[in-house]
């Protein structure tokens, strides 16, 4: 369970608009408190820090629903962070003249001996290759926060540096990177410096963000070169375990941690049965957190990924399927599955994007979560209960990135 807001998320609202008002309160109380030393010596109003901690990201807004703000990016550690004001849980960070975001507290380390330049430059780039991955390297005179989106039709990668006033003045691009058709940047903003990378495939495979000293690295994923499923690397991740046992049934209480293990398992020997590599987040009912989920997954950096999870709502006549995805790049292998997911029978409830779900969030591989059906719903929780089911959901799903695995062939 994780997508359906129809739950409790009236209740939730009102108890999160009147804590939101507090929180702006509060918030004008520690800036007092945190900023009246500056004001009083008209030093300059903010505070600087790096970026620190496990998996460090931005957020938009304040938007808080069951899975939190809409996330701008994570990113990398020991980035610079100015803040500016404060509520409770988060910094609002100054990206650059006009664009703001808010930064955990948890993850800013104040270092008091920093100091900001009135603005940063560009220096030169190079585009290269090694045996697996692109690269675009670009020198900084400072770790800059950015933020990344992926764009389609034609396949781009753009990135966005905040504080970075262009001075790219030469960028060596070698033979060897393969995946890579061009790069170029624009200047939007005084102080926003964008970095737009064309692939050469329409399907987008990932890329990584990270800084080598002060160089930004976009290390950027090829296509494979075989696209049969023999040749791929899948990781299955069986939602939920342990301590967290997800949503239940409404009528047997059966747990959601268990049956999506169970699905995950078969989907793990269908992917055998075609010979693909298997990588399981879980085997066992063990804990298993996100965070640790997600870093686990950068490390081993699978050719995609796919989540199994069960759906629940507070309305029991809402049933069916329904697959998500984060990045519009990689919205084809939610669709192919989805599409192979109806012929299963369930009733649809849609192919869902933008979705705010933790292990949408890393844009190093492709990524779909499956919520094969409602727990909270009577003829859903039946089938799921039901053995071959598990098996026709994980064959329906080895269709999907079949005929997705095809669709990149072209
Ligand atoms: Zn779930």
């Amino acid at each position: 369970m994780l997508p359906v807001r129809i739950n409790t998320a009236h209740l939730e609202k009102g108890f999160l608009s009147y804590l939101s008002g507090m929180l702006r309160f509060f918030r004008l109380s520690l800036l007092f408190i945190s900023f009246s030393v500056q004001v009083q010596s008209q030093e300059p109003d903010f505070i600087l820090g790096r970026s620190n901690g496990v998996l460090p990201y931005l957020e938009y807004g304040l938007g808080a629903d069951r899975l939190g703000g809409a996330k701008m990016t994570y990113l990398d550690t020991g980035v610079l962070i100015k803040v500016i004001d404060s509520t409770v849980i988060n910094y609002k960070v100054k990206l650059s003249a006009n664009h703001l975001a808010y930064l955990p507290k948890t993850s800013f380390l104040r270092n008091d001996s920093l100091r900001a330049a009135p603005y940063y430059l560009s220096n030169s780039w190079k585009v290269y290759g090694d045996e697996r991955y692109d690269y675009v390297v670009l020198s900084l005179e400072e770790k800059l926060p950015y933020r990344s989106i992926q764009q389609i039709s034609p396949s781009r990668i753009v990135v966005e540096v905040f504080g970075v006033t262009n001075n790219t003045n030469w960028i060596t691009q070698l033979s060897s990177a393969k995946e890579i058709k061009n790069v170029y940047h624009e200047q939007p903003e005084d102080d926003v410096f964008r970095i737009i990378i064309e692939l050469k495939h329409p399907q987008h495979w990932g890329y990584r963000i990270y800084y080598d000293n002060r160089k930004l690295v976009i290390r950027v994923k090829r296509q494979p070169e075989f696209l049969q499923l023999q040749h791929m690397r899948v990781a299955v991740d069986a939602g939920h375990g342990g301590d967290n046992n997800g949503a239940s049934g409404i009528k047997t209480k059966i747990l959601e941690k268990n049956y999506t293990l169970l699905m995950a398992k078969e989907l793990k020997q269908a992917l055998l049965e075609e010979k693909a590599s298997v990588l399981m987040t879980r085997e066992k009912d063990t804990s298993y957190n996100m965070p640790d989920r997600i870093l686990m997954l950068q490390q081993e950096d699978p050719d995609f990924l796919i989540s199994i999870h069960l759906n629940s709502s507070s309305k029991d006549s809402i049933r069916g399927t329904s697959t998500y995805y984060r990045y519009i790049g990689f919205r084809p292998l939610s669709q192919f599955i989805y599409r192979e997911m109806l012929k299963t029978g369930l009733p649809e409830f849609g192919n869902i994007g933008s979705f705010n779900f933790a292990l949408s969030g890393p844009t190093e591989y492709p990524n779909c979560l499956v919520e094969v059906a409602f727990l909270s719903n009577k003829e859903d929780e039946q089938l799921i209960r039901d053995p071959a089911f598990h098996k026709e959901v994980a064959r329906a799903i080895v269709a999907g990135i079949k005929a997705w695995l095809e669709s990149c062939e072209d």
